[in-house]
């Protein structure tokens, strides 16, 4: 054995090629990120279509690694759902943002919101109600003013169930969202059943909209679907003016993307177009 030089022994086999190594070593240091206070959340603003007021804001998780520099959840995520260290970090994220969240109050914000993803693991801990309740309580936030974001994968993985988690949180007050939808494969039947009160359509429609005609298509279905559902609908990831204006147009409230606003840390969200009197 290698020691990593911090926290401990790394295994060594000349055999393993780099990026396997580099990756082992990545998940190491990922046991030590949450103690030795390497996580960040950083904030996206949800702006009301077109182009605001600020409604609130989606916590993206980012770690601040020692030697690698500022690392996006691709890098780390996957690797954290496999070992199950996805629960304790994502228990971490609901507190942070919710300590964010009451800090905004102070400030002077009392609408705004904060999304936080949920990851399918997390979803399914039995003690999840528990941890959102005591994290709301914790720091005296309005449940309304917390959104939990399971993907439509997530829920459609054991429908039932979900409708029954989903319950179960909502009558604490908190809203439900479905993200990333379009990707997976929902019944429209549970669809209605989910007790979601939002429905966030996936990048990759909204990015192809000005391009394929079936794109714009199929992100008309949506917005219409979830209208007929009495849900909110949330477009991800526009980027250019023109996609705002035609999600606009078709009737989606809320508006998320580079071209309002990227993820940026707390301390920087003064800086956003329409901060000012919102
Ligand atoms: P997501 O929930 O679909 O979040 C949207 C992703 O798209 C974010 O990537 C965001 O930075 C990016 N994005 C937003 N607007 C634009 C745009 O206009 N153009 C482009 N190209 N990208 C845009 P990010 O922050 O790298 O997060 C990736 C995924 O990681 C998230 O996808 C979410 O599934 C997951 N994730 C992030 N934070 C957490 C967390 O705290 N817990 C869990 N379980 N998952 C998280
Ligand atoms: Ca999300
Ligand atoms: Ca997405
Ligand atoms: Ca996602």
């Amino acid at each position: 054995t290698k020691n990593n030089g911090r926290n401990g022994y790394t295994f060594f086999q000349p055999s393993m090629n780099m990026q396997a190594q580099s990756q082992l070593q990545l998940n190491n240091d990922l046991w030590h990120a949450l103690d030795n206070n390497e996580l960040r959340l950083f904030y996206q603003p949800k702006y009301c279509a077109p182009r605001g007021p600020i409604l609130g804001f989606e916590a993206l998780l980012r770690w601040e690694h020692p030697a690698r520099g500022l690392l996006t959840p691709d890098h780390f995520l996957p690797m954290a759902e496999k070992t199950g260290m996805i629960v304790s970090i994502g228990n971490w994220v609901i507190n942070e943002a919710c300590r964010q969240l009451r800090q905004w109050h102070l400030q002077g914000h009392p609408h705004w919101s904060v999304a936080v993803n949920l990851s399918s693991l997390q979803f399914e801990q039995s003690n999840l109600v528990e941890t959102v309740t005591e994290a709301l309580a914790k720091h005296e936030i309005p449940p309304e003013l917390l959104t939990l974001e399971v993907t439509e994968t997530t829920a459609m993985r054991d429908p039932d169930e979900s409708v029954r988690i989903l319950t179960e949180l909502t009558k604490l007050g908190v809203k439900a969202s479905i993200d990333d939808f379009g990707t997976g494969y929902s019944s429209l039947l549970y669809l209605k059943r989910l007790p979601a009160s939002e429905l966030k359509i996936d990048r990759a429609f909204v990015n192809e909209l000005q391009h394929h005609s079936e794109d714009a298509t199929i992100v008309s279905a949506i917005v219409a679907l979830a209208q007929s559902l009495q849900l909110k609908v949330v477009a991800e990831g526009v980027e250019t003016a023109e996609q705002q204006a035609f999600l606009t147009g078709l009737g989606c409230n809320t508006l998320q993307g580079y071209l309002l606003g990227k993820p940026i840390p707390p301390e920087r969200i003064s800086e956003l177009d329409n901060f000012v009197g919102t």
